[in-house]
């Protein structure tokens, strides 16, 4: 007999099969990850190990300190405090400890938030080009999800497309800054006009229109830039952050949904977001990771040296005939082909030994896609091998071949 599984976990997996698994599908990935001299550009994985402070750090939280050490933890108090304080030095404002809720990472705490304010019917916007899970993470929550493009080629928001998007049956929309994958961070005078737009089409329909904010990669920004929260200028907004980008281990989930003071009557939204962690498998951090947590001061990876590979890939790819924005943020770079045939360069680049995401799947086509968490080393390699595959016959003006 056939299986009969969820209906909208099938489609959940339909949309995953046009993003993230249209390219594992399409490319050599699966085959070329891993094997010796091929260099991975294509996700934000580590190539290093993680500094022995921190590692130490992870041991001793390990170790049973009272017999219910490892007992069913849910908000760890001091970790909570933590990130309250943090959040406070950050933003200036007075984060309660009570607001933070602890998750295992932003996708536990993306899911989280959807399964916490939308039900069936309802609509949540994101916005293109995207990170390759929202419209899965939309759909398996219920919701339907719709797509506003970016505007072209700045890659900012368009606070006038998001409106004519808006129904009355928006729930949420999902802000990236800095993103993933454009680099673009969203600049005041932008989240302002959002938080216009957002505050005037709740009062329109009658409920509030969630803001969900993906700040996964807040503390990763390059050249000192200033990185604004949504939350800062709307007060629906649900701030979702990871640890997992700024230790880069993104095995060991640790992360947490923030509430910001602005936001009215928030007890219920507290409960919902614990109830939410419940019911969606325990969305909780392990209790070794969560005791860490009030100790992570200082175990930051240090941006600078990423802002300088980036800057050796913004050179290469350029001189390369790819038309390349330096990202402002994120572990990420994307580059403009010449011909607009990103599968063509994604199979150039691996025939090169160089693995690239290509932009079709993250709604960018004609774009690829560039990890910047490589080591120095992978970063001149890259430069030298993508110079040999893009001189020459067949190189430059015909970059595709
Ligand atoms: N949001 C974005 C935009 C991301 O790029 C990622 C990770 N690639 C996540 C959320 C999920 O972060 P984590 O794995 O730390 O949960």
């Amino acid at each position: 007999m056939e299986h009969r599984v969820s209906q909208g976990m099938a489609a959940a997996h339909e949309s995953y099969g046009r993003h993230l698994g249209r390219y594992l599908n399409q490319s050599s990935y699966d085959r070329m990850r891993g094997l010796p001299g091929v260099i991975d550009l294509a996700f934000g994985d580590p190539h290093e190990y993680p500094a022995s402070a921190l590692v130490e750090l992870f041991h001793r939280n390990l170790d049973p300190g009272h017999p219910g050490w490892f007992a069913y933890t849910r908000d760890h108090p001091p970790a909570q405090e933590f990130v309250a304080e943090q959040l406070t030095d950050e933003f200036g404002e007075r984060f309660e400890p009570a607001d933070i809720a602890l998750t295992n990472g932003a996708f536990g705490g993306l899911v989280v938030c959807l399964r916490s304010v939308c039900d069936p019917g309802d609509e949540v916007i994101y916005l293109a080009p995207t990170w390759f899970y929202y419209e899965s993470m939309i759909i398996s929550s219920g919701a339907t999800p719709r797509r506003v493009d970016l505007a072209p080629s700045s890659w900012r928001l368009d606070p006038d497309r998001i409106d004519a998007a808006i129904t009355p049956s928006t729930s949420a929309i999902i802000i990236n800054s800095p993103n993933n994958p454009t680099g673009v961070i969203y600049a005041d005078a932008e989240l302002a006009a959002l938080a216009d737009v957002l505050t005037q089409a709740s009062r329109r329909y009658g409920r509030p229109i969630y803001l969900i904010s993906d700040e996964a990669y807040r503390r990763i920004v390059f050249d000192d830039l200033p990185c604004p929260s949504p939350g800062s200028f709307y007060p629906f907004t649900l701030l979702v952050h990871t640890y997992t980008k700024t230790l880069l281990l993104p095995g060991q989930r640790i992360g947490y949904i923030a509430l910001p003071p602005s936001m009215p009557e928030r007890e219920q939204i507290r409960e919902t977001l614990t109830i939410s962690r419940l019911m969606t498998g325990w969305a909780f951090p392990g209790n070794s990771l969560m005791y860490a947590v009030p100790e992570l001061n200082g175990h930051t990876i240090s941006v600078k040296p990423m802002q300088v590979r980036r800057n050796i890939l913004v050179d290469a790819f350029t001189a390369a005939g790819f038309h390349v924005r330096p990202s402002q943020g994120t572990f990420y770079l994307l580059a403009r082909t010449a011909t607009g045939d990103d599968w063509a360069h994604v199979r150039k680049l691996e025939q090169h030994g160089m693995l690239a995401l290509a932009g079709s799947v993250v709604g960018a086509p004609g774009h690829i896609r560039l990890s910047l968490t490589i080591t120095d080393e992978m970063a001149y390699d890259t430069a030298a091998r993508v110079r040999r595959a893009y001189d020459g016959p067949g190189g430059r003006l015909s970059a595709g071949q």
